[in-house]
């Protein structure tokens, strides 16, 4: 296999590179790009209820024909469905629309105040049940992480956080380890922001690889698991094509030199969605 995995706190395989499907049409749009991954050797796909096309993930998966065991399928629960109750229904309705009969990994999207611990039962009565293989979070600082830890009977599995060269999380990244938590990356391409810094094409044309793969492959050294979007064939081959080089420490600390604290989307610290 030309894919890696690392294996969650709970013994589940997830493998390190997925593809983040946001903001890609149902239909042909979505079962191109989904055939081109599922081609490249991809088998973790990254959606969220909120991206509106989870019915188009579960039409192309099933026109792919692979074994549903062989595939690692993500989705998140969005904010306005964060509680008990909400959440158990919201679940059923995403499954529903992928057309499966379990998940490999669920996410509550946003730490929402006042909401999430609740939110983690459902998860925690989907896990008992078997509906979901892994359960975990997304943008969860220190604190929310910490609500968590004091209801919780099983932990988080995954953090999912935005992760690029310049937003390194040092910290974040550090207590997730700390907590056996797999950190994961969104905007691992900072939506191709940092494809210019000299530091980067120096480094891709020293191992030959594009910009993109060596940004993707100082994410997988430093242990994270990472989930680029793109809708185009040959980059959806060439995200995944990392596997066989190895940047150097001294490479990996000057890509660690680049971390400026910048961040494309919400601070998970202080945010809102009433904007
Ligand atoms: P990204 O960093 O993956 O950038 C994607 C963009 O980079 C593409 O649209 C394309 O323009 C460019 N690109 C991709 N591969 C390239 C290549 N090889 N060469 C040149 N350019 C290339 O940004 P993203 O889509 O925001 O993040 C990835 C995934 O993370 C999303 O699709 C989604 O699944 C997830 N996500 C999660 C959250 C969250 O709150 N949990 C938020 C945003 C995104």
């Amino acid at each position: 296999s030309i894919e890696d995995t690392y294996t969650l706190h709970n013994g589940v395989e997830m493998p390190i590179i997925g593809l983040g499907v946001y903001k890609v049409e149902e239909g042909d749009q979505m079962k191109d790009v989904l055939l081109s991954a599922l081609e490249a050797g991809y088998r973790h796909i990254d959606t969220a209820s909120f991206y509106g096309n989870e019915k188009g993930v579960g039409e192309a998966i099933k026109a792919s024909g692979l074994p549903r065991e062989s595939l690692f399928i993500t989705t998140k629960v969005w904010n306005d469905d964060l509680g008990f109750e909400e959440t158990l229904r919201a679940f059923d309705i995403s499954l529903e629309n992928l057309g499966l009969d379990y998940l490999d990994l669920y996410l509550i999207h946003w730490p929402i105040e006042g909401k999430y611990t609740e939110a983690w039962r459902a998860f925690e009565k989907l896990y008992d049940e078997g509906k979901v293989k892994a359960i975990g979070v997304s943008n969860f600082h220190q604190q929310h992480l910490e609500d968590i830890f004091a209801m919780c009977r099983v932990k988080p599995m995954v953090n999912q956080l935005e992760y690029h060269p310049y937003l390194a999380q040092t910290e974040m990244r550090a207590y997730c380890e700390y907590h056996d938590i797999k950190l994961e990356a969104w905007a691992p391409l900072n939506r191709g922001g940092v494809f210019e810094e000299p530091v980067i094409r120096e480094l891709a044309e020293k191992y030959d690889k594009t910009p993109a793969q060596i940004i993707l492959r100082w994410d997988v050294q430093n242990g994270v698991s990472t989930i680029p979007k793109s809708v185009n064939r040959s980059r959806i081959a060439e995200n995944i094509d990392i596997f066989d080089f190895e940047l150097s420490d001294e490479d990996m600390k000057r890509i660690d030199g680049l971390d400026r604290n910048q961040r494309i989307g919400k601070n998970p610290d202080n945010f809102s969605f009433d904007d």
